[in-house]
């Protein structure tokens, strides 16, 4: 297994790629194994040191020793709020409109069933049938409940422009897709959204911290994400929900928790929601998973994200071009779009035995994932990808292609996560 492991020798040209890399000493902030290249920080970020650092503390320190004190000396009871501020300038977001709080499932359901009360007149929910399944499952039970007053309505990305009518109340669509990477263009959906009165919801979980987002700007009314993708918040990081302040006034969202409360402490017998985005919390915050989510954010404040847009795009054309030189490689079909700047920070390849070859990469230690049936997705996390890693990932996979070992039984046993 050692000369499977074995470094590649580096091209030049490629070497020279990642010496002008602005970026590049982003990477020594990361606590990645040694040897291994990580091409799927798309669906776990990797883990940061000042995340290890914070959950260390907050175990030690703040739970083991000032114990019950820390909800005040530590500030944990105001954390959802504090990431959720460190959350806003990566989406464009002015203060006042993000919190950090449970997954982006249960704030689909809040923020969805907010939209559809504020648009009482109305009862579609529309959006399109490539979506990622958790919110096509939130939406479709969500609809079925308040049935005869919602329904889900999925459309084509192509004619989602033309479905968008006035009986639409919400258009629910995620940024960047799951499994193309194909980018939706914000602006001129939501506009579209706001010509027909419909309020526009967006599921930013493949976008944040990949790229630029301009919520305010693009007149947004209601956005999610993900916080344990591009942010490496870490496995369960808490999500987070952005509403538009404009909308905060009458916003009202179905989970009527204590932390949602106006006086939690109060333990008054009726429900007083908070003003602003902290009546969108329910219960208690998961305050390891949120000292996690808030060490990885520091990172965040030093990088330039149209910078990590730039090397995200590189890397993806780097990617494209060392698999077009190699013939073998011919077997993989692309399944994004071909220009890098019409995707997020991914790109996926169709093949018969996409998870086999997936698993035959994962033993030469080179990590990307498999999406049913038949994808092979690769995913750029800028702050710690290297283009000598795209270098060695196309040479691994042109050896798997030609040598066909993805067949080796070992490879084709599924896991259960996959
Ligand atoms: C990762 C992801 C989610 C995750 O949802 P959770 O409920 O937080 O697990 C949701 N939507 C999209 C588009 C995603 O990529």
């Amino acid at each position: 297994m050692a000369t499977e492991k074995a470094p590649l020798p580096c091209p030049p040209e490629i070497a020279a790629l990642d010496a002008q890399d602005r970026l590049s000493t982003f990477r020594e902030a990361f606590d990645l194994p040694e040897g291994v290249a990580y091409f799927d920080g798309n669906s776990l970020g990797a883990l940061t040191k000042a995340s290890k650092e914070r959950v260390l503390h907050t175990l030690e320190q703040a739970w083991g020793q000032d114990l019950i004190k820390s909800w005040n000396t530590h500030n944990w009871i105001d954390l959802p709020i504090t990431v959720g501020e460190k959350i806003a300038p990566l989406i464009g977001a002015a203060t006042g409109q993000v919190i950090a709080c449970d997954s982006v499932s249960v704030n689909l359901y809040k923020l969805l069933s907010a939209a559809l009360s504020l648009q009482p007149n109305r009862k579609k929910i529309l959006s399109t049938r490539n979506n990622f399944p958790t919110d096509l499952y939130i939406a479709s039970e969500l609809a079925a409940q308040r049935s005869p007053n919602a329904e889900l309505i999925l459309s084509s990305p192509e004619s989602l422009v033309d479905a968008i009518d006035n009986t639409v109340a919400v258009v629910m669509l995620t940024h960047v897709d799951y499994r193309s990477g194909q980018i939706s263009d914000m602006a001129k959906l939501t506009e579209a959204a706001h010509n027909h009165g419909a309020l526009i919801l967006w599921d930013l979980s493949h976008s944040v911290g990949a790229l630029p987002l301009e919520l305010d700007q693009a007149g947004v009314d209601f956005a999610v994400g993900c916080g344990y993708k591009y942010l490496n918040g870490g496995p369960g990081a808490p999500a987070f929900a952005y509403v538009a302040k404009r909308l905060q006034r009458d916003f009202k969202q179905p989970i009527a928790g204590w932390m949602g409360h106006k006086n939690p402490f109060d333990f008054s017998p009726s429900y007083e929601p908070a003003s602003g985005v902290q009546s969108i919390a329910a219960g208690t915050p998961p305050i390891l998973s949120m000292a996690a989510l808030d060490g990885a954010l520091d990172l965040f404040s030093n990088v330039d994200i149209e910078a990590v847009r730039d090397k995200s795009i590189a890397l993806g054309r780097l990617c494209q071009s060392l698999i077009s030189q190699e013939p073998v490689l011919a077997e993989l079909s692309l399944a994004a779009p071909e220009r890098p700047e019409e995707r997020g920070s991914q790109i996926a390849y169709r093949h018969p035995h996409a998870y086999a070859i997936c698993q035959a990469l994962i033993a030469r230690n080179i990590i990307a994932d498999f999406r049913a049936p038949n994808l092979l997705r690769i995913g750029f996390a800028p702050l710690y990808i290297r283009f000598k890693d795209v270098f060695a990932l196309v040479k691994a996979l042109a050896e798997i292609l030609q040598s066909e070992s993805y067949t080796e039984e070992r490879f084709n046993e599924r896991a259960r996560v996959t």
